[in-house]
């Protein structure tokens, strides 16, 4: 059977259910009780996309690949996992401003669940977010601007912001909603649970996925330790993490003062779960290592051109990496591998136009000129 028949044959026809979000899904394995009002977007469940054309790009016989397209979440990245605890539980605590620092979705989902929670009732709920001025994609800007928060962009870059949330967090009433908060990687171990589900009941051999500050590569080694602890799967995928070249601290053992990267999203020069992302790499003999700016492009041409599918640049770093270590040999035939697009393309339209040299046919507007201007 080939891969896409064999991918057919697994899936059930018409069998759509509403999906109540990632709480409610997996509530008994999260660290929530029954009492607490969930305050939720429905996000969670996104696809798990054959990838076929990357496999052959790769070059190694046999392997299956896919891409978990987080993209698809509420706000269009996988912080939704887990803000939809953290503000959960922040607004159960009786906290009222949820703040954070961010290179942008995290400010977009942060924005997006305090709104949520004004409209279940908390209605002094407020999102203050800080930004790197200059360094954030256009379209999460705008997110976290029309879901209402109050946007302060610092001249200054992402690790300074983190410092100065950090002790704003120390007053009263304030949840600092960074991935230091334990709520965000908890909601964040759903994506390994649903990538296993969706798999049937097993993990894949190679899980890749971009690293910034290192939350969610932490989160996915702990819901995949909890799943085979549990007996709900045998096996542990390996961990194969990925920086931009211009902001690979955890490759270089060293915080990286400047970091420079395309990839704005994984532009972290000191990331705030290093130890964790070490031990993740460690326990499950994966790696991490480093992709250009020009290789984190290439990999996000391809992903779009040749699979349909719309991730950022920072999120084209999981392939550029995979892609990178099945020419070094470090892939093994026949294996399964998920891919980890972490956010939406859609949030940075202006690199996706810059990257492809966009210049219009231009045409007179008759169907003989269109035609002519086509090469038809
Ligand atoms: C936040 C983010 C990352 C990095 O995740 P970390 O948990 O900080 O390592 C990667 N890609 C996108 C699109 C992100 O928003």
């Amino acid at each position: 059977m080939n891969f896409w028949s064999k991918f057919l044959s697994s899936t059930k026809p018409r069998n759509a259910k509403h999906w109540p979000g990632l709480i409610h899904t997996y509530r008994d394995l999260l660290d929530i009780d029954n009492k607490t009002k969930v305050l939720t977007l429905c996000e969670g469940n996104t696809p798990l996309i054959p990838a076929p054309a990357i496999a052959d790009t790769c070059g190694v016989i046999g392997l299956s690949v896919y891409l978990k397209f987080e993209g698809a979440n509420p706000s269009g990245s996988f912080k939704d996992r887990g803000m939809t605890m953290a503000v959960t539980k922040a607004v159960a605590n009786g906290l009222k401003t949820m703040v954070c620092a961010s290179t942008g979705n995290t400010s977009a989902s942060a924005a997006a669940y305090s709104a949520c929670a004004r409209s279940n009732g908390y209605s002094d709920v407020q999102c203050v977010v800080l930004v790197p001025d200059g360094f954030i994609a256009l379209g999460k800007l705008a997110q976290a601007i029309i879901y209402g928060a109050k946007v302060v962009q610092i001249a200054g870059n992402f690790d300074q912001a983190l410092n100065i949330v950090k002790e704003l967090s120390q007053r009263e009433s304030i949840a600092l909603v960074n991935s230091v908060n334990p709520d965000r990687i908890e909601g964040q171990k759903t994506a390994a649970f649903e990538i296993c589900d969706q798999l049937g009941g097993r993990a894949p051999d190679i899980l890749a996925t971009p690293v910034g500050n290192a939350g969610n590569i932490s989160a996915y080694w702990a819901g995949f330790k909890q799943y085979n602890a549990l007996g709900l799967i045998k096996n542990k995928p390996k961990m194969y993490g990925f920086q931009a070249a211009g902001s690979a601290p955890i490759v270089l053992n060293e915080p990286v003062e400047n970091p420079e990267t395309i990839a704005t999203a994984i532009r972290i020069g000191n990331p705030a779960s290093w130890k964790t992302a070490k031990e993740a790499v460690n326990e499950s003999f994966g790696l991490i290592d480093s992709v250009t700016d020009e290789e984190i492009v290439e990999a996000y041409k391809l992903i779009h051109s040749s699979q349909g599918v719309c991730c950022e640049p920072a999120s084209a770093a999981s392939v550029a990496g995979l892609i990178k270590a099945s020419k070094q040999g470090k892939v093994e035939r026949e294996s399964t591998i998920v891919c980890v697009l972490t956010g939406n393309g859609l949030k940075d339209p202006q690199t996706a136009i810059d990257v492809s040299g966009f210049a219009p046919i231009k045409s007179a507007a008759t169907m003989d000129a269109v035609a002519s201007a086509i090469g038809l």
